[in-house]
């Protein structure tokens, strides 16, 4: 079988797909712009849905001009594109160290001392910090305010309280 995206000769089949490493790569983790991705051109006027499908989301991963303007001359149904920009962008979900779902506003309790790099001080275990904010790009971070010093704070070392 050949590889649905590029028509490498040696493909495996992923899900629904043919794909050679190259692509499979791709798809599932983190694109580098680079003369392999031309064959997104070709692609995303194949007429099976997996396959534009793929191509969507590998030209969004990619998001250089040249790979927007492929999304953009129209060859993919507007439902696949919305399909490829839900997987493109997993929602950031952040949880303190038991798991539990953080929200804007919650109170945690820091569950370890940590010293706050840059002023100082070391934030002691057991401070309850009241009305946290959720970094957004970063599921791992919360920023709250500790001695009136906003600071930022792993979520593995916060505990929910209530
Ligand atoms: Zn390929």
């Amino acid at each position: 079988m050949t590889c649905d995206l590029c028509d490498a000769p040696e493909a495996e089949t992923v899900g629904d797909l043919e794909l050679c490493a190259k692509c499979r790569e791709g798809v599932e983790g983190a694109v580098q712009d680079g003369p392999h991705w031309q064959c997104l051109h070709g692609a995303v006027w194949s007429e099976r849905r997996e396959v534009q499908l793929a191509a969507a989301q590998v030209l969004m991963k990619l998001g250089v001009p040249w790979a927007l303007e492929v999304l953009e001359m129209g060859a993919l149904p507007e439902d696949v594109l919305a399909e490829a920009r839900g997987a493109g962008e997993p929602e950031v979900v952040h949880r303190d160290t038991n798991g539990a779902v953080l929200s804007a506003g919650d109170t945690v309790v820091l569950i370890k001392d940590l010293p706050v790099k840059g002023a100082g001080f070391t934030a002691k275990r057991g401070t309850a910090v009241r009305g946290i904010s959720l970094v957004p790009e970063n599921a791992g971070h919360i920023e709250g305010r500790v001695d009136g010093q906003r600071i930022v704070i792993l979520t593995e070392f916060v505990k929910k309280q209530g």
